[in-house]
């Protein structure tokens, strides 16, 4: 095969010269033309431009490849040849192109397609006299005009949809199919006038100038903003590049007995068995996206709503019949839902495109699972088939009741966090929090979010803005508090004193209800009923199937017995991170005891504080052992600073002193004592532990204490003791000894013996360096990867606001680090502490513990360096299962 030859790829006709394993040359659609020629299903005949030329096309100044020319030219002919119409022909039918963009993963609607190619003034009027349908043919080069002028020539947007509104109204028209030739034609005439205006001249003349144009609007596509965005979103690589298919047009704007439509092969809300679309007569393809007139439904079951249209299987029952075998034959081909794209020609069937369907995580679980049934794929295939975040965040949500009626969408944002919500919409933050403290369900509805509305955020049971996408405040603040959230309305206007907001033609006001749904962006006025989540059913059918694969393990970070119950429900192996701050937090009996330890001046008095906390720690303890009996539970040690259990207000301080019963100077003194620069490389963990020893003594008296009681209780507590912020061995070492004699004490008075195991966070860079010699000491280690990402990036966490989202915007970096492990910098870390702590005490166990512990690719990292298990909140525990299993048969 010479070099040349890779540029160019036919299909439609007899044969096709590639096929779906291509679609790295082809792209997904043209990889799938290909494979729907060569299985005999009919395509419109066209060819396909590779990637390795978009590529080439980039790096080369916008050139083509010598040769390229020739071979399109060729592949006109053999176009030409099995379509039997002339391309550039004066006279009969002429040949129309498409020019398809189809990059090898799918990014729909991000780049750019123009259709009926190959009219101009002059052969407009052949087509009329030869088709006898100068109306259809009027359309057809209107909106050619239109598309070549957006895509290609890069008129500004609306103002061809501006001139044919105005000529509509003029002659009192409504819908495209009321338009006749003349209209069509005096709508031309009006687009002329404007591109002259606008740009000095018309759309080109020759054909082959159009066709070309197109191909390099293609192209050049692939670097538009959205498209970049779009990939850097779904890590998409930016050297793919996009395929360009040519292809003969077919025509469902021809006749009544014409028509147009998208259906999956199966439900794709539901995932029920039945094919599922929508259809116009007498259109062409971009009409139903368009949304220009309400589609009919193919069959009854996919009707919506009111929709009153006839369907396909009623006015056309023969094709209809003929189109569901097609689509059921592809679906079987591939094993997997096929979302397809159909024309009806005067009668005839042909398939423009087919690709794997995007489907709501009910849908991927019950046909996952169905497939499987019906032996059209394996289990790790099915394993595979669901997305371990969207599909499984939006299981683990209440969503709309499945009954409900959402025909009456006030609008359609973008999907930025999935889960319903439906509250009475607020405008403010400060709001969202009164009123939501008051026990009232607020929606926050904003211009866009910025890190001053995060409480308002928290506050709400979702969040709706007009502008931002995918990455902005709104979306990534909502995603990680699992929040629901619709971003990027355009549609919504704010009125001037921002009391109240338009959509359209409906107004709301603040305390209005609405529904939003996080997972397709649908915005509702008013209540829509919502159904809980269900975990139970299929959805513990498909989990269950996904631990029979991995081999990581997955616990939760919980610190109340409520948190734990919840995780084990959700499948959780144990508790990976307690913490035990919040405990001296819960009421002011133990927050009082814990001040007075602080403020204590010796160390007796000391002591006796603590003492106080002891057996409510004990209790604490007894719980959250119950709740995971006969599982792990690594309990951290105090880890925070302690002027964190100080109120920060001065005005607080005299009622605070009082409360101690201490001289206010005598408060005021030790709060500047306790002041430091710099309080998260201060005074805190491990370091307070050991110039502490009451304040660790009493945690581990209390853990030692609460074991031996649920062992009287007939229990099976497994509490691991975990030291946080050792940078040191001589830390480690240090703290070990003087937690191994408690334990001694206190199981020897109890008159029982069995192991608690000590280990340690690793979570400072140094810590890392010296696993080896840490391991010494250490049982077991646990990377706390919020701090190891902090201080290996050197960033504050808590000042990320001011610069990340701005680093991600523009591309500095690809992931927020805090939600991703950063795999070449913390993951090389936790790799290396990994092999050495194990090199000195091979086999130990070794998990994470830090927010990134339930993201989908950390996991598969962490699976990757051979961890024993991960941890993260209860709400994630699925998702860390499922992505442990995908990593599993995918890396093993
Ligand atoms: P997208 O990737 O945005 O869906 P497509 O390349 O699939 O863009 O084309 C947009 C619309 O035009 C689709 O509805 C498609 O079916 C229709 N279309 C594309 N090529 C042809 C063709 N050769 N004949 C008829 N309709 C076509
Ligand atoms: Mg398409
Ligand atoms: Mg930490």
């Amino acid at each position: 095969m010479t070099r040349s030859q890779m540029y160019v790829y036919a299909f439609g006709g007899p044969k096709a010269e590639g096929s779906a394993k291509m679609k790295s040359l082809l792209g997904g659609k043209g990889a799938n033309l290909a494979e729907m020629t060569n299985i005999g299903v009919p395509v419109p005949a066209g060819f396909t431009i590779s990637t390795e030329v978009c590529r080439h096309f980039t790096e080369n100044h916008q050139n083509y490849p010598v040769g390229l020319e020739k071979l399109v030219t060729d592949n006109i002919h053999r176009v030409e040849h099995i379509m039997e119409r002339k391309f550039a022909a004066d006279k009969g039918v002429p040949l129309l192109f498409s020019c398809r963009s189809g990059a090898p993963i799918s990014m729909p609607g991000m780049m750019d397609t123009v259709l009926d190619l190959g009219l101009n003034d002059k052969n407009v009027l052949s087509y009329a006299e030869a088709t006898g349908d100068p109306t259809f043919a009027w359309d057809c080069y209107r909106r050619l005009v239109q598309m070549y002028s957006n895509v290609v020539l890069g008129l500004e947007h609306g103002l061809l949809e501006h001139d044919l509104t105005e000529y509509k109204a003029l002659v009192g028209k409504k819908l495209d199919v009321e338009m006749n030739a003349e209209d069509w034609q005096a709508v031309v005439e009006r687009f002329r006038t404007t591109l002259q205006t606008h740009l000095g001249h018309f759309i080109p003349q020759d054909p082959h100038e159009q066709l070309w144009g197109a191909i390099r609007a293609v192209f050049l596509s692939w670097n538009n903003t959205r498209a970049r965005t779009y990939r850097r979103l779904h890590d998409i690589p930016d050297n793919l590049g996009t395929a360009v298919n040519v292809q003969a047009m077919v025509f469902g704007n021809m006749s009544d007995n014409s028509a147009t439509g998208v259906a999956f092969s199966r439900n794709p809300a539901t995932g029920e068995r039945e094919v599922y679309g929508e259809f116009l007569i007498h259109a062409q393809g971009e009409d139903i996206v368009a949304g220009i007139r309400t589609p009919s439904p193919v069959n009854e079951i996919s009707r919506s709503g009111d929709n009153k249209e006839p369907s396909l299987e009623k006015t056309m029952p023969g094709l209809y019949q003929e189109f569901k075998t097609v689509i059921n034959r592809l679906e079987v081909h591939y094993h997997d839902v096929q979302d397809v794209e159909f024309t009806i020609e005067e009668g005839k069937l042909w398939m423009l495109q087919t690709r794997s369907g995007k489907r709501s995580g009910r849908a991927a679980i019950e046909i996952a699972l169905d497939m499987l049934k019906e032996g059209l794929i394996d289990e790790k295939t099915a394993l595979l088939r669901v997305d371990p975040r969207d599909h499984i965040n939006e299981m683990l949500h209440p969503r709309i009741d499945p009954t409900a009626d959402r025909s009456h969408s006030l609008v359609r944002g973008l999907a930025a966090s999935p889960g319903s919500a439906v509250g009475q919409i607020v405008f403010d933050a400060d709001t969202a929090e009164a009123r939501a403290k008051k026990g009232d369900k607020v929606l926050l509805v904003r211009h866009e979010t910025s890190a001053e509305d995060i409480h308002g955020m928290a506050a709400a049971v979702g969040i709706l803005t007009a502008t931002g996408g995918l990455t902005s405040h709104a979306a990534v603040v909502a995603r990680s508090m699992g929040k629901p959230c619709v971003s990027g309305v355009s549609e919504i206007h704010f009125s001037k004193d921002k009391k109240s907001i338009h959509i359209g033609e409906t107004v709301l006001a603040e305390n209005d209800w609405v529904t939003i749904d996080g997972a397709t962006g649908q915005v509702f006025a008013g209540k829509l009923p919502l159904v809980k989540a269900d975990i139970g059913g299929r959805f513990a059918e498909f989990m269950a199937m996904a631990d029979k694969y991995r081999r990581l393990g997955v616990r939760a970070n919980a610190d109340t017995p409520a948190d734990a119950r919840r995780a084990v429900e959700l499948g959780a192996q144990g508790i990976g991170l307690c913490r035990t701050e919040h405990m001296f937090f819960e009421t002011e009996e133990r927050l009082t005891a814990m001040r007075a330890g602080i403020f204590a001046v010796s160390d007796v008095e000391q002591n006796a504080a603590f003492e106080r906390l002891l057996p409510i720690q004990q209790q604490d303890f007894e719980e959250i052992l119950e709740a995971m009996d006969g599982l792990p539970v690594t309990i951290r040690l105090l880890d925070p600073p302690l002027h964190e259990f100080i109120p920060s207000k001065a005005n607080e301080l005299a009622s605070f002193a009082a409360a101690l019963g201490i001289p206010l100077d005598r408060v005021n003194h030790r709060i500047e004592e306790l002041h430091e620069s710099n309080p998260m490389l201060g005074h805190r963990g491990c370091r307070l532990g050991i110039t502490h020893p009451n304040l660790y003594g009493m945690q581990v008296r209390a853990i030692v204490r609460a074991a031996i009681a649920r062992k009287r209780a007939g229990g099976n507590p497994i509490p691991e003791i975990m030291i946080p912020l050792v940078a040191h061995l001589g830390e480690l070492h240090f703290l070990r000894l003087r937690s191994e004699a408690i334990i001694k004490e206190e199981l020897e008075a109890a008159g029982l013996d069995f192991h608690i195991h000590i280990g340690t966070m690793i979570e400072i860079p140094r810590a890392a360096l010296v696993a080896d010699r840490i391991a010494t000491d250490a049982e077991f280690f646990s990377f706390g990867t919020n701090d190891l990402t902090q201080m290996t990036f050197g960033i504050s966490r808590d000042d990320t606001a001011h610069f990340l989202p701005q680093y991600m915007e523009m591309g500095v970096l690809t992931h927020d680090p805090f939600e991703t492990i950063d795999i070449n910098g913390v993951g090389q870390l936790m790799q290396m502490a990994t092999e050495k702590g194990r090199a000195t005490r091979p086999g130990m166990s070794v998990g994470i513990c830090g927010e990134q512990g339930g993201e989908p690719k950390s996991v598969a990292f962490c699976h990757k360096i051979g961890l024993t298990y991960v941890s993260c909140s209860p709400f994630r525990v699925p998702n860390a299962r499922l992505a442990a299993a995908q990593a599993a048969i995918t890396q093993d």
